[in-house]
């Protein structure tokens, strides 16, 4: 018997994290659960932990790592780690297999990176990362020969989609976006709320990815992530508004051909194909029914009225730690306007501030990752704090 794939999930208690463990469950022993991480929800964890049992659980700070000892009571099988080592020390297991990069922003970069530097082959939903770092991450991969598989669900269609042909027969990759919930609003923008933002049409995600969708900030952060993932030109990435999200995404080649992915929303779809490839697994989840589609539609997206996306195109064409920067601004700024203290419409303003005078610096290291990103932290919270204090940017 083939022994069980062993998976080190970071960002367990997530959406993208719960969904995996969903697959876990409905694979009949095919894979093992070793090394869990969360931010603060313990309450979940507990329940992961008792469940499937890993070897190793990190989690964010010293305080909480006491209070899930406490409370979990005597397990000698399950040790508990903190903080930014702890996190490294799961990405980096042994006994794992492969590593689920399943945090949320730039959290997630330093883990992941030392998941590939030890070998480990990885499942990235982390988007942020190939967008703060895909040069690198592009670099050490190829070094250590690590698989990066995506979990996005258009990049694992893609993936699917390029499977058996030659990079020079591609001519472009159809990137499909669901539009968001502001897809046909045409005015109102800044009194948005967050709570209106975070509710999707068609999937139920973190929400932070789920403003970045509210944005299309998420769909630009897409193209920067196939860039990196597919080793192709921005240019050659065309993103089209489909707001049935049934096509996941298509690949068009050089004989005018265009493959496309077709199936439900639901994550579990990519997660597992990201965990078995390249075998596929048989999922026991609802069929898409073609009979009850009735339409499929694609528009081209318009960036007056979602200008992130037109950011994420200047970000990757002024390059280097540009996009690093984006990022940054954007994290800084998607968390102001989730606690109520930036309008929606400043989202995409902080970032074109922050990218206003910002000099890219060449990737070769880590180091010139976290820089940058701290630098353009530092910026985005001036420039918000700005608009607080003066009521104008
Ligand atoms: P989420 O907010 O539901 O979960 C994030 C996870 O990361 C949680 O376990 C949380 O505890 C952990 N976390 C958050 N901040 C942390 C920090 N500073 N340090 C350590 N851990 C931290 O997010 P999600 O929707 O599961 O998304 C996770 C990633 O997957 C994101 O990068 C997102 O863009 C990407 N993604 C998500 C979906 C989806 O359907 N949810 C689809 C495609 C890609
Ligand atoms: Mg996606």
């Amino acid at each position: 018997m083939i022994r069980a794939k062993r998976l080190s999930i970071l960002g367990s208690t997530g959406s993208i994290g719960r969904s995996t463990l969903d697959v876990v469950r409905m694979s009949k022993g095919r894979y093992e659960v070793v090394g869990l991480t969360a931010g603060q929800n313990i309450e979940l964890l507990m329940q992961q932990i008792l469940e499937f049992q890993p070897r190793v659980v990190a989690v964010m700070t010293e305080e909480t790592a006491t209070t899930l000892k406490e409370r979990l009571g005597p397990l000698p099988n399950v040790k508990i780690v903190y903080g930014k080592e702890g996190y490294i020390e799961i990405a980096t297991m042994r006994l794992a297999d492969v590593v689920v990069s399943a945090m949320v922003g730039a959290a997630g970069i330093v883990p992941t990176v030392a998941a590939i530097e030890a070998g480990k082959d990885i499942a990235l939903a982390n988007k942020e990362v190939m967008v703060a770092a895909g040069p690198l991450v592009r670099k050490l991969a190829d070094k250590k020969r690590v698989n990066i598989l995506p979990v996005d669900s258009e990049h694992s269609a893609i993936f699917q989609c390029l499977a058996g042909h030659r990079k020079r027969e591609v001519s472009h990759i159809l990137l499909t976006a669901s539009g968001g919930p502001f897809r046909l609003k045409q005015d109102g923008f800044e009194s948005i709320t967050p709570e209106e933002a975070v509710k999707h049409p068609n999937w139920s995600m973190g929400q932070k990815i789920s403003v970045d969708s509210a944005t299309l900030m998420n769909k630009g952060f897409e193209v920067i992530e196939a860039k990196w993932l597919f080793d192709v030109e921005a240019e050659m990435i065309q993103v089209l508004i489909h707001p049935q999200s049934i096509v996941h995404s298509m690949v068009e080649f050089w004989d005018g051909s265009i493959l496309a992915h077709l199936g439900i929303a639901d994550m579990k779809i990519p997660i597992s194909y990201a965990l078995s490839w390249p075998e596929r697994m048989p999922l026991d989840l609802p069929r898409l029914d073609l009979t009850l589609v009735s339409s499929l539609s694609f528009n081209t997206p318009d960036t007056e009225r979602f200008p992130c996306l037109a950011l994420a195109y200047k970000a990757i064409g002024m390059g280097g730690t540009a996009t690093t920067a984006l990022n940054a601004a954007n994290e800084v700024a998607v968390e102001a306007f989730l606690r109520h203290r930036l309008p929606f419409s400043f989202i995409a303003e902080t970032i074109s501030r922050v990218l206003e005078d910002f000099v890219p610096q060449e990737i070769t290291c880590l180091e010139d990752i976290l820089s940058a990103d701290a630098l353009a932290r530092v910026k985005a919270h001036r420039i918000i704090d700005g608009l607080m204090n003066n009521g104008h940017l």
